[in-house]
């Protein structure tokens, strides 16, 4: 399938694969097609050896980090590669999501050894002695 084709059938909700099906609502392949693409792809990685899985994931990570290398000795966002946000590490967008992720994991994680802590150890630090 040609590029052209391929964008055709994107835009039109048409499934890329055989062209004949309507495609998935939020994708561009039908659901015989995405399903069957991805037994093909689970049957190809569960091929590999223990090895060549840890090969294909150091692989995949090195390309990410080499990405987000570049983005980042450019002045763009890590994720998106968009301009960086006051000159930083991420764009406005992604600096407002790793705030707000950041926070719910403060939250979360405080909570959580509030609760576990509690009725065991009790806090003196300040208390004047
Ligand atoms: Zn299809
Ligand atoms: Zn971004």
């Amino acid at each position: 399938m040609s590029k052209a084709d391929y964008d055709f059938y994107k835009i039109h909700g048409i499934c890329v694969k055989c062209g004949r099906s309507d495609a998935e609502p939020g994708h561009v392949m039908c659901g015989v097609c995405a399903g069957k693409q991805a037994e093909s792809r689970l049957a190809k990685w569960s091929a590999l050896s223990a090895e060549e899985k840890d090969a294909a994931r150091a692989k995949g990570r090195e390309k990410r980090n080499a990405l987000r290398r570049k983005r980042r000795a450019d002045g763009l966002c890590i994720y998106c590669g968009k301009p960086g946000y006051n000159g930083g590490a991420c764009c406005y967008e992604h600096m407002l999501e790793n705030r707000r992720r950041q926070r719910e994991r403060t939250a979360k994680k405080s909570f959580g050894e509030a609760g576990r802590s509690m009725p065991i150890v009790q806090q003196t630090g300040t208390s004047g002695v």
